[in-house]
């Protein structure tokens, strides 16, 4: 071997040798635990918004609300779940099963002040978000069961209302107003909505309480098969009421609104978002300001939905509102 080429060697040798003293001395990486504080969430933060019956207004309602969280909040995802509604609904976020809810605001009033039903249950923790739109009670019978006024109750069937429903609550209580009670009908049916339009539609009950949007799809199913009328109350009985009971208001439901159903005149309460208050502040804003944003969508959910808008959004609102929701409405100059 020359010289030349010896040396050539040598230097290969050197280089390989001197490669891997460096890998093979090369630090391992270091595994070090994440601290779990500064992890971000995988993916938004999940939560449920009961609503309730799929044959009333709440349910397309929240649809859409979670619609709007799908396609405009990357941090929060809103999954709608059917209920029996009002009183259920209070209860769900009282035990955190839900983190927001749809309810009547008689009954946001009474869960909040744990008053009539909620008596030594109350639910303090449940906060406002805002109004949505007027329900009105109503009370659909057949037209031959000879019901003139929620008087003519007495000895029938009726179903007064889902379990768990805001509508058990305004039937006990329009009953009242006849100085009835549940012990003077012919028979009490707890039924979910859609059932009571079938029972309603088979003649296996005379009348039927339903507190809920205008043009719901559970009277209207009855309406376009059957002829019904929506019972009237009597003008010094919804004085009464209102008097009584400060959350109804007077309303005419106009001829038409259901498949040949004639005008008729009852109370309303009204339907309204409710959140436990502890949401965290931002994601609460986050919400109330991406609905009111993309209103649109919500808009064309239900015809009832075309009445949420941000100028009446704090109307008729009876309990303490979260923070988050506040602060957007202050931004928005609705309260100071
Ligand atoms: N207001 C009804 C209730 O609580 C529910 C109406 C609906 O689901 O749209 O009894």
């Amino acid at each position: 071997m020359s010289t030349k080429k010896a040396l050539s060697l040598m230097l290969v040798v050197f280089v390989l040798v001197s490669l891997m003293v460096v890998v093979g001395c090369e630090e391992p990486e270091e595994v070090v635990d994440p601290d779990p504080e500064e992890v971000e969430p995988v993916g938004p933060i999940r939560w449920t918004i009961a609503s309730g019956w799929v044959a009333g207004v709440y349910y397309p309602i929240s649809g859409a609300m979670s619609r709007v969280a799908y396609e405009n909040m990357d941090n929060i995802s809103l999954t709608a779940e059917a209920s029996g509604a009002s009183v259920a609904n209070a209860r769900l976020i009282g035990t955190k099963d839900a983190e927001l809810a749809i309810l009547q605001n008689d009954i946001a009033y009474y869960a909040y002040n744990g008053i009539e039903m909620y008596e030594g249950e109350g639910v303090p923790e449940m906060r406002g978000f805002f109004t949505l739109y007027p329900e009105h009670c109503q009370i659909v019978a057949s037209a031959d069961a000879g019901i003139e006024n929620p008087g003519d109750l007495a000895g029938k069937a009726v179903a007064v209302g889902p379990l768990g429903s805001g509508t058990e609550a305004n039937a006990v209580q329009i009953l009242e107003a006849y100085d009835l009670t549940f012990d003077d009908l012919g028979s009490v049916e707890r039924l979910t909505a859609s059932e009571a339009a079938d029972f309603l539609r088979d003649g296996r009950v005379d009348a039927a309480f339903f507190t809920v949007g205008l043009g719901a799809a559970a009277i209207e199913e009855v309406a376009i098969v059957k002829d019904v009328v929506i019972v009237s109350i009597e003008d010094d009985k919804i004085d009464w009421l209102i008097e009584t009971y400060p959350y109804y208001s007077k309303e005419v439901i106009p001829a038409d609104t259901y498949s040949g159903v004639p005008e008729s005149t009852t109370v309303a309460v009204l339907a309204m978002v409710v959140g436990h208050a502890d949401l965290p502040h931002d994601l609460a804003y986050e919400y109330t300001s991406q609905i009111f944003e993309n209103i649109d969508t919500i808009h064309g959910a239900h015809e009832r939905g075309t009445l949420i808008t941000l100028d009446t959004a704090l109307d008729g609102m009876p309990i303490e509102l979260h923070p988050g929701a506040e602060q957007y409405f202050q931004e928005q100059g609705l309260i100071d």
